[in-house]
């Protein structure tokens, strides 16, 4: 056995791993895991935990081990080949997975389980664990005929090609575009540190003077920075018009030309209506019901009211947020304000009210200080002690190793990749390495990978983060404790696993709240040259300047939550709107600004296309209400209060998806959540008449 993904390790051998072991493993502990599930229950006569599931644990944890350094290795370090082998295997994977929740005899040893006397005697875990598993079942269609049974599988299938491709798209249109400049005249208004970046960029292209790319760095600099309005426009096009048949590329020549190869447009026609046929072979009235079944809202029409409620009661402050931009703007010459134009004149508007810019904040923020910065606001709060570990095997010279420790205990360890590389997705996530579980060889300790996409460091200087990337960390980080803090030891509801997905959100919106406390700021910052923490002077600036057009963000927010939402609550298969429909219906309904005709931003929108969010995204504000409600009680009892922070970690962290929401809510506030706290942190007063 030469392949590295079929030895048993407790970290990933990124070094051994090649693009050809790929599929064959996956193969091997597919076709590994089906005789074992054949022989498990030929021999089981009375399904206990200890006979059913914990074998089948056991088994699942091989795959999961193969899977998670490929799946990572796929979105970090994207080449043709391992694009290749990462397909295929995705393929072999949805079929496994459709077989298994179809497995009628599989569903009769799980519900022989519930019903027995034994199931009692579980723990509360392994009782949820069941009951999950019961429903899962029931999702992947094992109650189905075996016509609509061969249906369901073909459409999960599909599905998953179709998610794959849109990802594809996504990163393939966003890395080739870039434009190229010899002197940076053109370039006037960007910052030293993304003029830097872009001369780093144009010597990686083997080019002199300097490049710009759609690299969130990169194009957040120009967009914010750049004088020239016509190169704003160039560059917001370009962005919006990813994965679209406008797509943009630039050529050898150094041209940009339109192509539609990467073309997303018919990928989520297809998606919705294959979504809408499952749900519905499933008995559910559309795939909102369906996403609904495993999250914590109740109902569509809950949901619905829920952003709407937002939306009403944002719209005034949007509305004078935008009024006031456009005013300004004027001001400034601009009477015009158009979509390339709003981050340019917001930036400059908000130096001019609070004089405070992103810029002047990031010489306080070198990425070392606010990862040790970080670490020590997580020990304050939760007893926990982080340590960087040198030696490991990794997948790029960017990437580090950390062990966390509590009460001198080794619990869990992370990988940390912060910087934005080519053949890297955008964006920022946590994915579990290793999932915390009892095995028969002892306790397995979690793992988690975090990702970033920050600005590199540039020659000398080291990255300096915006305060914006401060707080991604922070939220990454949020679910990366509550993946790794678990004392969970069953691997269906330890850490992440089993969180209803609208309530996922809690721990990582909850963790950024320590990015804009006085206290914690200290902590976290210390400038790069002279080690000296954010002065008070721009601590107060920042403070003042923290819901500056908050109205605006949270409207924008809303409009994607209910985008995707009624796409999927809405979705009509005989008269099926196309998803640009319902965006401007859902504009016309809560938006202040129209974008330009030709924005498609849906084609990019990764999260309910090539995510887990469809009919999901307003996870982010429901459980923005319970991280907003949670942090309410530390500023209540003190933000570093030992005890406040002990029980957040008793009654969130530790419990993974063992027991609901709303239980662990209650069970950590004392009551359940209301919405004061969110408006009141977004500078949102409810009576107040604007
Ligand atoms: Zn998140």
């Amino acid at each position: 056995m030469t392949n590295p993904l079929l030895q048993a390790h407790v970290l990933p051998p990124f070094s051994a791993i090649e693009a050809a072991h790929v599929e064959p493993a996956i193969n091997q502990i597919i076709e590994d895991s089906r005789s074992h599930l054949k022989d498990l229950l030929a021999g089981l006569n009375t399904p206990s935990w200890e006979t059913l599931v914990a074998p089948l644990e056991e088994q699942g944890d091989k795959l999961d081990q193969a899977w998670s350094p490929i799946s990572h290795l796929n979105a970090v370090r994207n080449d043709e080949e391992l694009r290749k082998a990462y397909n295929a295997s995705i393929a072999l994977l949805t079929e496994y997975g459709t077989e298994i929740s179809q497995n009628e005899n599989l569903f009769k040893a799980y519900q022989s389980l519930a019903t027995s006397d034994d199931y009692k005697n579980l723990s509360q875990s392994q009782k949820q664990a069941v009951d999950n598993a019961l429903r899962d079942f029931r999702l992947g269609g094992v109650a189905l005929s075996d016509e609509n049974k061969k249906r369901y599988a073909e459409i999960q299938q599909r599905l998953s090609e179709l998610s794959n491709q849109f990802s594809n798209h996504v990163l393939d249109s966003t890395q080739a575009w870039f434009k190229h400049f010899e002197s940076a005249d053109a370039l006037a208004g960007l910052p030293e540190s993304a003029l830097a970046q872009a001369a780093q960029a144009a010597q990686k292209k083997s080019l002199s003077g300097y490049v710009i790319t759609l690299d969130f760095p990169s194009y957040y600099a120009v967009i914010m920075y750049a004088e020239n309005r016509a190169l704003r426009e160039e560059i917001y096009t370009a962005n919006v018009t990813r994965a679209s048949s406008n797509s943009q590329k630039t050529n050898a020549d150094l041209q940009t030309e339109f192509t539609a190869e990467f073309d997303n447009t018919e990928i989520i026609a297809e998606t919705l209506a294959l979504r809408h046929e499952l749900a519905q072979l499933l008995g559910f009235s559309n795939y909102a019901e369906r996403s609904l079944a495993t999250k914590m809202a109740q109902s569509p029409q809950q949901v619905l009211d829920f952003l709407e409620a937002l939306a009403k009661k944002s719209k005034p402050y949007a509305k004078r947020d935008y009024a006031e931009l456009k005013e300004f703007s004027a001001s400034r010459g601009c009477e015009d304000l158009q979509a390339w134009d709003t981050t340019y004149y917001s930036e400059k508007l908000r130096v001019e009210k609070y004089s405070i810019s992103q810029e002047e904040l990031r010489p306080y923020f070198p990425a070392e200080k606010v990862i040790s910065g970080m670490f020590a606001v997580v020990n304050r709060l939760f007893g926990i002690q982080v340590k960087q570990i040198a030696d490991f095997d990794t997948y790029h010279p960017d990437v580090r190793f950390f062990q966390i420790y509590k009460n001198d205990e080794h619990v869990a360890s992370f990988y940390l990749d912060l910087f934005a590389r080519e053949h890297k997705r955008g964006g920022a996530w946590m994915a579990d390495a290793r999932v915390r579980r009892k095995t028969p060889r002892g306790l397995q300790l979690p793992v988690a990978f975090l990702t970033c996409n920050f600005t590199p460091p540039v020659g000398d200087t080291p990255s300096l983060l915006t305060h914006d990337e401060v707080t991604t960390l922070f939220h990454e980080f949020g679910h990366g404790i509550h993946h790794m803090l678990t004392q969970i030891d069953v691997a269906a509801v330890s850490g992440i696993n089993g969180v209803a997905w609208d309530a996922v959100e809690l721990p990582s919106q909850f963790m950024e709240n320590w990015c804009w406390e006085p206290e914690a700021i200290p902590l976290i910052s210390g400038h790069y040259q002279t080690g000296e923490p954010l002065p008070q002077l721009l601590l107060d600036k920042m403070l003042a300047a923290k819901n500056f057009q908050s109205g605006l963000q949270m409207l924008r927010q809303i409009e994607f939550s209910l985008f995707d939402f009624r796409l999927h609550a809405e979705y009509n298969a005989q008269h099926p709107h196309t998803a640009q429909e319902v965006l401007q219906q859902v504009r016309d309904q809560v938006a202040v600004v129209q974008p330009p005709a030709f924005n498609r931003f849906e084609n990019s929108f990764s999260h309910i296309f090539a995510g887990g969010y469809a009919a999901g995204y307003y996870s982010y504000k429901w459980a923005e209400v319970l991280s907003a409600d949670a942090f309410s009680r530390f500023e209540e009892e003190g933000i570093f209060n030992s005890t406040t922070g002990e029980s957040f970690l008793r009654e969130i962290l530790q419990q993974g998806g063992s027991k609901t929401p709303m239980e662990l809510f209650t069970n950590f506030r004392g009551r359940e959540p209301n919405i004061d706290a969110l408006l009141r942190h977004s500078g949102i007063v409810v009576e107040e008449v604007v």
